[in-house]
């Protein structure tokens, strides 16, 4: 199960000088650019408020740029609403009257596929967090990691080629957050999809990525791009390692260049808005 990028992989996303202006005049976003490749673990890595979940929600088709183009090099945007893309959000947002199954067959349902027929696959689904055993229990039964994991089964039943996590764990306690690491970097290995993860901290993105995109302060731009040479799989050794100790350190000198950088190119008037 050991994986690395391989040169081979072919380009999945761009986005070119991509900006979002909303309506109340907020600039989320100025001339982003980067480009993830098929099978890569990218994280876009900045501040709170610096338009990381735009940047997500854009490339899920969720919302349009005001600038910029986002290309697709495979051809056509892999379509949410035919399960190609799998969105994790922060809060798990499951429904309280539907158990864990009913939460999970919702992707399917919405494309028409009845509880029955979905059932293997929501069970294979379950299984692959670690919740084979509770498919009828309720969120209300769940502690936070659970209700998280049965996020990430919903977003992972229908296969997508695409999976998009804003700030997954950011409620969880850290303990729970590292096993719900391990637990997603197997799946990820197994299925082969593409992930971009969302997340403001340092070690997590470390942890994870394949590579890590550093953002400014918002409007949000690439600042840096860093790669994360580790080789997969990722366990407890690797956190504890000096390589991880060393990576963590170079991210966040980019992490603070980043916000540095901001200062000089904004002034205060626009920071205060
Ligand atoms: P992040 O995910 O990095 O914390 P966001 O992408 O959520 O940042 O937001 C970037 C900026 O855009 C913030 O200032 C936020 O308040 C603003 N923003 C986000 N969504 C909207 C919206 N729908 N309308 C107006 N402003 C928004
Ligand atoms: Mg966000």
């Amino acid at each position: 199960m050991a994986r690395s990028l391989q040169t081979t992989d072919l380009p999945l996303v761009s986005l070119h000088g991509v900006g979002k202006t909303f309506p109340s005049g907020v600039v989320a976003l100025r001339d982003a650019t980067f480009s993830v490749r098929e099978h890569e673990f990218v994280s876009l890595l900045g501040p709170s408020g610096c338009g990381k979940s735009t940047a997500l929600r854009i490339l899920a088709g969720l919302i349009e740029p005001s600038d910029g183009d986002v290309i697709w090099h495979g051809g056509a945007a892999p379509d949410g609403s035919k399960g190609e893309i799998g969105f994790v959000f922060q809060e798990p947002t499951l429904m309280p009257w539907a158990n864990v199954a009913g939460n999970v067959h919702l992707p399917l349902k919405l494309a028409g596929i009845g509880r029955e027929a979905a059932m293997p696959r929501i069970r294979e689904a379950l299984t692959r967090v670690g919740l084979g055993a509770f498919e009828t229990a309720y969120p209300r039964e769940l502690s936070g990691g659970m209700k998280m994991r049965v996020s990430i089964a919903r977003a992972l039943v229908t296969q997508p080629k695409l999976l998009l996590m804003d700030e997954p764990f950011a409620a969880l306690d850290e303990i729970t957050r590292f096993r719900l690491n391990n637990d997603l970097l197997t799946l990820w290995a197994a299925m082969r999809q593409t992930a971009i993860f969302v997340t403001h901290s340092v070690f997590e993105s470390v942890y994870l990525s394949s590579r890590i995109i550093v953002m400014t302060q918002r409007p949000g731009r690439v600042h840096a791009q860093i790669a994360v040479d580790a080789p997969y799989p990722r366990t407890e050794a690797f956190r504890t390692s000096s390589d991880y100790a060393a990576l963590c350190r170079k991210v966040s000198e980019a992490l603070v260049e980043a916000m540095a950088q901001d200062d000089l190119a904004q002034g205060s008037g626009e920071r205060a808005a």
